[in-house]
């Protein structure tokens, strides 16, 4: 916790941070992290720890995993310059392609890396939790590649929004198991999962979806992620040179920690972490944790999050379901309190508008979380004219039509006006 009279040496955390230092030994990034965790959790937690420190430098775990990431998801995923973007805001704007990646998103780079993990530690079976489903069908996907089954905790409402996704993750093999417990979506669904892997620690692996979560899992999900600022940045080392900012949206901060990793260590480059602001700023009608969240313990670990004067957690809200989480991973908050990283706010409308925007110039349908990331550079663009950004395209939009299929198409001709006011 952060105590009144402990001293936070912001340069010193930072610095730990590009060196490969954190998080420490006890699994904390500065204040932020940690293991907050049934006692029962603990030899399994251990057991993990153990396990992933053993295998990600292991080179024979390397092959499997880069072998994969080449065979199957489809990496290098590709850079892609938005000219006629670029042209239209007045900046030279790049798309890290991870739409591209096999099922869709970034998402899978973890599922297949952990599902691997599952494999070499002895373990038969995978739960995993989703929300909006993505998560769910990636695990569901990375379990069949590797051959192990796969129980998807997916809360009641969510299995009602997300249909599509659902038949998916069947298809693939998974048991999807509705949550109708608390909020009766991701969180709850989270709980569930933790539920079961308790019970049976040994044999069960628990696929977790985002860096967030206690000690090992925010690193272990970082490395997993990393690929992606890797990639980008010798990628960008070859079209010209590294950018001036990089943007990334953030939900439980996987993707965005994955791609800033490749930045890190260049103070000169812009980071910024784009949150869902929702309808409002309102408690209860947004997402942005970083920034508007207090520190407080969830799902394990201790980070920013989104409660009310009592305690209690918020009911958030987010046109896009993967940003809609009350809580977000424990380094995005250290970069937060060092000042490494900015976080800022696009509305639901921002990143309507950025999708369409990037659907007509660019030809690319991305996710609604990912538009976020569009939206923000799109308003950093504005006062930062000639400048060259970096956007991680974390996901595809195909999965939001139903969702999209509410907003009409604003066109600027007359008769589109109309439609939309009609
Ligand atoms: C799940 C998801 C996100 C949000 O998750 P992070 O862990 O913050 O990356 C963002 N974009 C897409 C396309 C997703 O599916």
């Amino acid at each position: 916790m952060i105590r009144p009279n402990e001293e936070i040496n912001e340069k010193k955390l930072l610095r730990a941070l590009v060196d490969g230092k954190l998080p420490d030994a006890s699994g904390r990034f500065g204040p932020f992290g940690g293991r907050y965790v049934p006692e029962t959790l603990m030899p399994a937690i251990e057991r993990l720890t153990e396990g992933v420190h053993r295998l990600l430098p292991d080179e024979s775990f390397n092959h499997k995993l880069t072998s994969q990431l080449k065979e199957w998801v489809g990496r290098p995923t590709a850079l892609t310059h938005a000219a006629r973007l670029s042209k239209a805001w007045g900046a030279d704007v790049w798309f890290k392609r991870e739409d591209l990646a096999h099922t869709g998103a970034h998402k899978i780079n973890n599922a297949i890396g952990q599902a691997l993990l599952a494999k070499e530690l002895g373990a038969t079976r995978i739960v995993a939790e989703t929300g909006a489903g993505q998560h769910g069908v990636a695990s569901a996907a990375a379990c069949a590649r590797v051959g192990l089954p796969c129980v998807v905790y997916m809360g009641e409402l969510d299995i009602q929004r997300q249909s599509p996704n659902v038949d998916r993750m069947k298809r693939l093999g998974a048991n999807v198991v509705s949550v109708n417990s608390g909020d009766r979506t991701l969180r709850a669904a989270i709980d569930e999962a933790i539920r079961d892997w308790v019970s049976d620690p040994v044999d069960t692996y628990y696929l977790l979806g985002s860096a967030v979560g206690p000690h090992p899992y925010p690193f272990l999900v970082r490395e997993l992620q990393a690929v992606i600022g890797r990639e980008a940045r010798s990628q960008l080392e070859t079209h010209g040179g590294l950018p001036d900012a990089v943007f990334a949206c953030v939900g439980g901060g996987s993707n965005a920690i994955g791609l800033f990793h490749g930045f890190l260590g260049e103070e000169n480059i812009s980071l910024i972490g784009v949150e869902a602001g929702g309808r409002g700023d309102d408690l209860g009608d947004h997402s942005a944790t970083l920034g508007s969240g207090r520190p407080g313990v969830l799902h394990g670990a201790y980070s920013l999050l989104l409660y009310d004067d009592h305690g209690q957690i918020q009911e958030t809200h987010s046109v896009s379901a993967g940003l809609d989480y009350p809580g977000v991973g424990p380094e995005h908050a250290l970069l937060k309190l060092v000042g490494r990283v900015k976080y800022v706010t696009a509305k639901d409308s921002e990143a309507l508008d950025a999708l369409q925007e990037c659907c007509e110039l660019e030809g690319i349908l991305p996710a609604l979380e990912t538009a976020h990331a569009i939206a923000g550079a799109r308003h950093w663009a504005s006062t930062n004219q000639g400048a060259r950004i970096l956007i991680g395209l974390s996901g595809r939009g195909d999965k939001d039509m139903p969702i999209l299929s509410q907003y009409p198409i604003k066109t600027n001709d007359t008769e589109g006006a109309e439609n939309a006011a009609a």
